[in-house]
């Protein structure tokens, strides 16, 4: 089965590196036009642009802080005016500020929710207007399987994560009319630069518990991703899938 988005444009929050690129250029290559939005790194955004027109299709970086009003609504009108329309919404961009309960800070409980909960409900609300007008549209949210077990060390990051759980079923149920779906996908552990810093010991007893013996590539979750955008998956909606080597069932 081959999955054809010509014609669609996807916009995937924090698409400059990691699983947001790897989502970004397999949307691209099965026909989308891609807005590639980051916050801070304009060069990895640029150098996902162009690894987008090298496979002769469309991107376009946008800059915005996904957890800002004015950001977000700045980047729809500009996706808006130029391309007249949004089919695929997602919500990938994500930080993680990890410590115990003990010592986690306001500002570090409050930036991840912001960051990894808030914008959620900022990027999907501004992409259900033209997705109603359309009456068609996808919403894919990146969640984790912290979202679903919880973590040691990760309780702002597991209640953004568990938040956009209970956002998807809440959003799914109110747009299922209008032909729009919306599911998650939690990612279990991938290797990119948010899991680079964990130390080698954490990474070890991570492997021990995943039954398919690897740790997980960007590419791993993008392919379910683009699957979810993609027509064949027109009667699934409110669903979180586990993208993790079989770490959490
Ligand atoms: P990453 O390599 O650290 O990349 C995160 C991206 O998010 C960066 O491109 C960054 O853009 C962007 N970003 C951060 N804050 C932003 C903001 N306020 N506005 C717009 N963009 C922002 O992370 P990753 O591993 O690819 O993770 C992607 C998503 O998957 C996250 O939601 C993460 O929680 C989730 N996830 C990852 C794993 C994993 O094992 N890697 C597991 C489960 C879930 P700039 O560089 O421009 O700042």
């Amino acid at each position: 089965m081959r999955l054809d988005l010509t014609e669609r444009v996807a916009l995937v929050t924090g698409a400059g590196r990691g699983i947001g690129r790897a989502i970004a250029l397999t949307l691209a290559s099965a026909g989308a036009t891609v807005i590639v939005n980051y916050h801070k790194n304009s060069s990895t955004a640029e150098s996902t642009v162009a690894a987008v027109a090298a496979n002769g299709a469309t991107a376009q970086a946008i800059q915005a802080d996904v957890s800002s009003t004015e950001d977000v609504e700045r980047m729809f009108k500009t996706i808006l005016n130029s391309y007249g329309r949004l089919d695929i919404l997602v919500n990938n961009a994500g930080i993680t500020r990890d410590t115990l309960l003990l010592r986690m800070k306001e500002e570090d409980f409050d930036a991840v929710i912001q960051t990894n909960l808030r914008s959620v409900y900022l990027c999907a609300k501004a992409a259900l207007r033209p997705m109603t007008k359309q009456r068609a549209g996808r919403i894919i949210n990146i969640t984790s399987v912290v979202g679903l077990t919880g973590n040691a060390g990760q309780a702002n990051y597991a209640a953004a994560k568990a938040g956009i759980i209970g956002f998807t079923k809440s959003a799914a149920r109110e747009m299922a009319s209008r032909n729009i779906t919306v599911n998650a996908v939690a990612p279990g552990f991938i290797e990119t630069e948010l899991t680079d810093v964990l130390r080698d010991e954490t990474r070890a007893t991570v492997l021990e518990s995943i039954p398919l013996g690897r740790l997980g590539q960007p590419q791993d979750v993008a392919g379910l991703v683009c699957f979810l955008a993609s027509d064949a998956a027109a009667y699934i909606t409110g669903q979180t899938f586990s993208v993790d080597g079989g770490m959490v069932m």
